[in-house]
């Protein structure tokens, strides 16, 4: 193959070493191939001139004006430097503001001239002004050339658009394009390129740089939503088929004593339909000789723990060792405690192992497990650690595997040689197709009916204004025995603030609860393990009444008793979030209740989010919903993080058709040619194995 695009980004003029390393360091640009994989995450119509009059706060987040320059003043001084420039067309003024790049800009600006003006419009004490904007004079604006008028936009950094200044990557691309076009080799044969209608990879890049037409536009993200799914495809279908031909999987013949026993006599309640259903999937799975892989997915509360258990049952039957993986400390204390007590008198050993376990715990677990004489180990990503060695670890559950980072994930099945089966759970629910995509070469189980008795959780949304009110219908919650959550945000940035949020919410519930007998714990991450555990005991065993806490509770605690979840600022978290976070109550019999709190002023988003959990309860209804909102922002949607594939432009989310069609494509592509070994699959060969990389579940690792 051609490799002409695997040159280095260097040698494009306008850019050179300097620049270079600054495109790898800031956006892992490294070559020519790279830089036309960079695609504009949005476009402009630069056809369209606003009237300075007509900006307001509908209009889109960039605009295009035609104004004359009326004066210029500078204020501060040193680094707090800034120049103003002030403009106005016949219908208004408006001010330009530049804090970076001042020289450059004052040789440009002459007074009384006009000028195309681009940028982001915003309202300072109601004049419109632009910070850092584009500009051109008119006779540059008019002797650009037209093409559709639509500009891509790309992604930058602050510090390179610093020093590239507002077009430059724009005319890198430009000039890449320039090197590049006549050199980019099409990886799908004629016959594929043919069926689907797709365009030639070259004719997409260019649209996708420099639409010709938003039709053209249109298939050049068609084109290329269709390689990286098709990539993704081929990769999973032809992993499925090594791992089905191995024939390596770990058999668990026998449902012994212990399973049945518990069954028969430690199970607290009858199962769920559906969590009989989910065990027997995952006894078929463990009889056939063929490794499992499955995904359970089941809404908050549905049950997941006990299915999980009752599979790690089996493997201990047959004698084999089973983990678990939880993603906090929390969860993996609640789940040994839990699983600890419902196994009480039963010959099956447990342990657990997390970053906090102390020398003792430790060396026990370890010792335990290398021996065989621990059955189940229990823990969080310390059980990935070179020095836990199992003596023959035959199943692995991973509980809330959307948090664990791609890596963790890989590195548990590398754990012995033969791989375990694995049982990953979620509460996150996307359709099927989509999970298969985002998680690899997977099974399905779904857990979708919760455990009878359950109460709908009602949910509220209050402002500020009905704290008292708040604190009221606590206090009578608490007055008959149930328990109330308070949970405060954290995002990393702020952390500091969050916390102070927290103590001072703290305080005032404290403050706001003088009886005695009303106890308040309180757990977040900055504290020590030692004290978030304590905290969590007091709170679990009903020593105290009111939990305040941030969202490390978000996954997974279990106290059936809380009856009352308040969330404060709860604008600040994501859909998903708020739904787990909810889930935290309604899970014992007594009706439920989660409060929204939220400052009086709320974005659409937010607003929208909000009342979407006041309006079901429903994680499938609110996923989608999730995705609707997040999709109008982010068409591309390239931030998906926590994914296995790294997508630059399809979004598995939204492009479900196409997605169906790869699926199509790639099983009729490796039905005919397994090993892609034909000379004219090399490009499908190449583009299988460019989406191999990240994929968290990489068999290779293991033979
Ligand atoms: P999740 O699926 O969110 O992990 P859990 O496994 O924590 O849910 O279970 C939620 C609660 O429901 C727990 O208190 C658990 O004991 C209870 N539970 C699980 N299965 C049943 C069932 N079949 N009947 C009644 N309660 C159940
Ligand atoms: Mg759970």
């Amino acid at each position: 193959m051609d490799r002409y695009l695997d040159s280095d980004i260097k040698f494009v003029s306008g850019v050179g070493e300097m620049r270079a390393r600054l495109l790898e360091k800031e956006l892992g640009i490294r070559t020519l191939g790279d830089m036309l994989g960079h695609y504009p995450f949005r476009y402009v119509d630069r056809t369209k001139i606003y009237r300075i009059s007509e900006i307001d706060d509908t209009a889109p987040t960039l605009v295009q004006l035609r104004a004359r320059v009326t004066g210029r003043a500078y204020a501060g001084e040193g680094r707090k430097r800034r120049l103003s420039v002030f403009v106005s067309d016949p219908t208004g003024s408006a001010e330009l503001v530049w804090f970076q790049g001042i020289k450059w800009i004052e040789k440009r600006i002459e007074v009384g001239r006009e000028y195309l003006v681009f940028g982001r419009p915003s309202f300072y004490r109601n004049e419109l002004s632009f910070v850092h904007p584009e500009i051109e004079t008119m006779e540059q604006a008019l002797s650009r050339k037209a093409e559709s008028g639509m500009q891509g936009i790309y992604s930058s950094t602050e510090r390179l658009s610093s020093v590239l200044g507002a077009k430059g990557l724009y005319q890198i691309v430009c000039n890449t394009w320039a090197l590049a076009a006549g050199r980019i080799a099409e990886p799908l044969p004629d016959a594929l390129r043919a069926q689907y209608g797709l365009l030639t990879l070259r004719d997409a890049l260019y649209n996708i740089h420099f639409p010709q037409s938003p039709e053209l536009l249109r298939q050049a993200q068609y084109r290329l939503k269709f390689d990286e799914l098709l990539g993704i495809q081929l990769n999973i279908q032809t992993r499925r088929a090594a791992r089905l031909a191995k024939n390596n999987g770990f058999l668990f013949p026998k449902v012994g004593g212990v399973f049945n026993t518990f069954y028969n006599e430690k199970l607290p309640f009858p199962l769920t339909g559906a969590q009989k259903r989910v065990i027997k999937e995952i006894r078929q799975d463990t009889v056939t000789g063929f490794q499992m892989n499955r995904l359970l997915q089941g809404d908050v509360g549905s049950g997941k723990t006990l299915v999980a258990l009752m599979s790690m049952l089996l493997a201990v039957d047959n004698g084999y060792q089973a983990c678990m993986m939880a993603p906090t400390e929390i969860l993996a204390r609640q789940h040994f405690a839990t699983i600890g007590r419902m196994l009480e008198g039963m010959p099956v050993r447990v342990a657990v192992l997390t970053g906090a376990s102390n020398a003792r715990e430790r060396r026990a677990a370890l010792a335990g497990i290398a021996d065989g004489s621990v059955d189940i180990l229990i823990g969080t990503h310390a059980l990935i650690e070179d020095c836990v060695r199992f003596s023959n670890l035959g199943f692995v559950v991973i509980d809330e595997q959307h948090r664990f980072g791609v890596e963790q994930r890989a590195r548990l099945w590398t754990k012995n040689e033969q791989p375990p089966h694995i049982l990953v759970m979620t509460a996150t629910p996307i359709p099927r197709t989509l999970a298969m995509t985002l998680y690899g070469d997977l099974d399905v189980s779904v857990i979708d009916e919760l455990p009878p008795g359950r109460r709908p959780i009602r949910t509220v949304h209050y402002t500020d204004a009905a704290r008292l009110r708040l604190f009221g219908f606590m206090r009578q919650q608490i007055a008959k025995g149930r328990q109330v959550y308070v949970v405060y945000p954290l995002i990393e940035e702020s952390e500091a603030t969050d916390y102070k949020d927290l103590t001072d919410g703290y305080e005032a519930i404290s403050r706001d609860f003088p009886l005695p007998q009303y106890v308040t714990a309180v757990c977040h991450g900055r504290m020590k393990p030692a004290d978030k555990e304590e905290s969590m005991r007091q709170f679990k065993s009903g020593e105290a009444q009111i939990l305040v806490a941030t969202s490390v509770i978000e996954v997974g605690v279990d106290v059936p008793n809380a009856t009352v979840m308040v969330i404060e600022s709860a604008e600040r978290f994501g859909l998903s979030q708020l739904h787990q976070l909810r889930g935290r109550v309604g899970r014992g019999g007594e009706q439920s209740y989660c409060i929204l709190m939220s400052g009086e002023k709320l974005s659409k988003e937010s607003r929208a989010r909000l009342e979407a959990m006041c309006e079901t309860n429903d994680g499938f209804r609110l996923a989608e919903l999730d995705l609707k909102l997040r999709g109008a922002g982010d068409i591309n949607g390239t931030q998906q993080s926590g994914m296995a594939f790294d997508l630059k432009i399809a979004n598995p989310t939204l492009d479900v058709q196409i997605l169906t069609l790869t699926r199509e494509a790639a099983a009729a592509l490796l039905g005919a040619d397994p090993a892609l070994a034909a000379p004219e699959h090399a490009g499908l060969r190449e583009l299988r194995r460019r989406y191999s990389r990240r994929d968290e579940i990489d068999f290779s690792m293991i033979s």
